[in-house]
């Protein structure tokens, strides 16, 4: 198995049922970026691309993604930045790091979404509003329809909270 140093990016509609190693593909709608580990193990690496996963940058010639990659699930353990399609590797976390991560995760999601929930009416006048625009909560909640993910994420990828450094993949 070899360590890329770079990659290529493709934007896909879909993602193909076969990928290629090295490419990211970047599959807009889906909000959604997958490639294969770059150790060369082959697992399929999915990082959602929305505010509780991973940003994408496209800069017009290369993409980037952030924060870095952890695919503690997987038994390569890889750990690396993709940032203008160049492969940074990082160090392997410990368990316990990534137990920390997870769970700092988990809490930046609930806050998240906590926060994209609307607050109920302080009042009932006014509640007619006609051509109400869609509110976070249900754009929220388009993000989580099935219909509205990759046809296959097999290995969803929760993300930890840690600012600067990495979303584990589980
Ligand atoms: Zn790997």
């Amino acid at each position: 198995m070899t360590r890329r140093i770079t990659v290529q990016h493709q934007f896909v509609d879909i993602v193909p049922n076969t990928l290629q190693e090295g490419v990211v593909y970047v599959c807009i709608p889906y909000t959604t970026a997958v490639h294969l580990c770059l150790c060369g193990c082959g697992e399929e690496v999915v990082t959602p691309i929305r505010p509780t996963g991973w940003s994408l940058t496209f800069d017009g010639v290369a993409v980037s993604l952030h924060p870095s990659i952890g695919n503690w699930a997987f038994s390569c353990r890889s750990h690396y930045w993709i940032t203008r399609n160049r492969v940074r590797w990082d160090r392997q976390w410990t368990h316990a790091e990534v137990t920390t991560a997870r769970r700092r995760e988990d809490a930046n999601r609930t806050h998240y979404f906590a926060r994209a929930t609307p607050a109920p009416a302080q009042s009932n006048r006014n509640t007619d509003t006609p051509n109400r625009r869609p509110t976070t909560a249900r754009r929220v909640t388009q993000w989580l329809r099935p219909s509205n993910w990759l046809r296959r994420e097999r290995r969803r990828a929760p993300h930890n909270g840690d600012d600067a450094t990495c979303r584990p993949v589980e």
